[in-house]
């Protein structure tokens, strides 16, 4: 799907702004209002305001649709706020801050910020997920350099990508949870190179992490591991620019397929795939759509990646729900930086402990 009928996907789902709001109160209160300060469900609704309001006969208090979630006191509309988290969920509507602030008619600034806090809500949710069932994992380093010299190799990191069995999605998203894999990709903090082979400490940091106390299986290097249902599937063909070249593409090599295709396949056969692949298409995306990132950020775009990967399947509407689902949780208008860039940084900071 690419960005132009994602729009016209959002266009024909959700017209007016009042549309907009009546999907997001259903989906803060599917069973109705209730109060966030008592819990009690009688209110006065009062409806001279552009957001819905509400008045707790209970405790007095107002409560208003976007109260202490991601968009508390945003001035922004509901719309734009609604169709940002439709792109980021849904799977090939890729959108960098320059190109939402051009859709959205909104500051470079304002669309960076909403962006922002939709990266830190999926992180702080897949750091509640821990990957369970037969989990595979991999060595892999992002940002590889071609050209090698010791300046450019100061840029590779290294990285681990993983595949649990096990969907731990509690939340009521309903359908086959269970046969699809949950993806993980992490930078290991390491002051070495990133190139040097993952020491025994360094795996064990990531399934202390990262995954359940009891595993099914648990292997490193998946291409062979024992546990595999399914052989891998080699990527045979390839188009460039729409033209079908015919020739077989290098094994399992991570550039000149044809994405689209490629990444189709995953979404239907998801354990079909090295987990080379997975994360080679996590570095393409990544490359495409931001144009290189900073360290600084990288852990988070990683994740958006993740979270399409893990839920942006399909062409339903179970991606953008669960999205903002996250957006209009309580209280979630106080995540602040500091709060995802710990969860990094005790990330790194265990490896950098370790590694000392
Ligand atoms: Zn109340």
């Amino acid at each position: 799907m690419m960005l132009k009928d994602a729009l016209e996907r959002f266009q024909s789902q959700f017209k007016t702004e009042a549309d907009c709001i009546a999907f997001m109160e259903e989906t803060r209160w599917p069973n109705g209002f209730k109060c966030p300060s008592c819990s009690c469900s009688d209110a006065y609704r009062i409806t001279t305001r552009v957001l819905p309001l509400f008045e707790c006969k209970g405790c007095n208090i107002q409560t208003s649709l976007t109260a202490n979630t991601i968009m508390h006191r945003s001035r922004t509309p509901i719309r734009k706020w609604l169709l940002t988290l439709f792109l980021v969920s849904s799977s090939e509507g890729s959108v960098n801050a320059v190109r939402l602030a051009n859709l959205l008619q909104v500051t470079y600034k304002t669309a960076w910020s909403m962006l922002h806090k939709i990266r830190r809500l999926i992180s702080r949710w897949d750091a509640g997920h821990l990957l369970s069932g037969d989990v595979e994992a991999k060595h892999e380093i992002y940002m590889k350099q071609i050209i090698v010299t010791e300046e450019r190799m100061k840029q590779e990191k290294s990285i681990i990508v993983a595949r649990g069995s096990g969907h731990a999605d509690e939340v009521s998203v309903e359908h086959e949870a269970s046969d699809r894999p949950y993806y993980k990709l992490k930078l290991v903090g390491r002051e070495s190179e990133a190139r040097k082979p993952l020491s025994d400490e360094e795996r064990q940091i990531f399934v202390e992490l990262h995954c359940q106390r009891q595993l099914c299986s648990f292997q490193f290097n998946a291409k062979s591991s024992p546990n595999r249902k399914f052989p891998y599937e080699e990527v045979k063909e390839y188009w460039v620019d729409g033209y079908h070249s015919g020739n077989t593409c290098e094994k399992y090599s991570p550039y000149g397929w044809n994405a689209a295709a490629v990444n189709a396949r995953i979404k239907e056969c998801p354990f079909l795939y090295p987990l080379s692949i997975i994360a080679a298409e996590g570095f393409r995306w990544i490359n495409e759509t931001f144009f290189g990132i900073g360290m600084k950020y990288a852990q988070s775009y990683i994740d958006e990646y993740c979270f399409r990967m893990n839920y942006g399947w399909g062409q339903g509407s179970s991606p953008l729900l669960r999205l903002s689902q996250l957006a209009l949780t309580d209280g979630n208008n106080k995540v602040d930086e500091a709060d995802s860039q710990r969860s990094v940084r005790g990330n790194l900071s265990r490896y950098n402990a370790s590694a000392a």
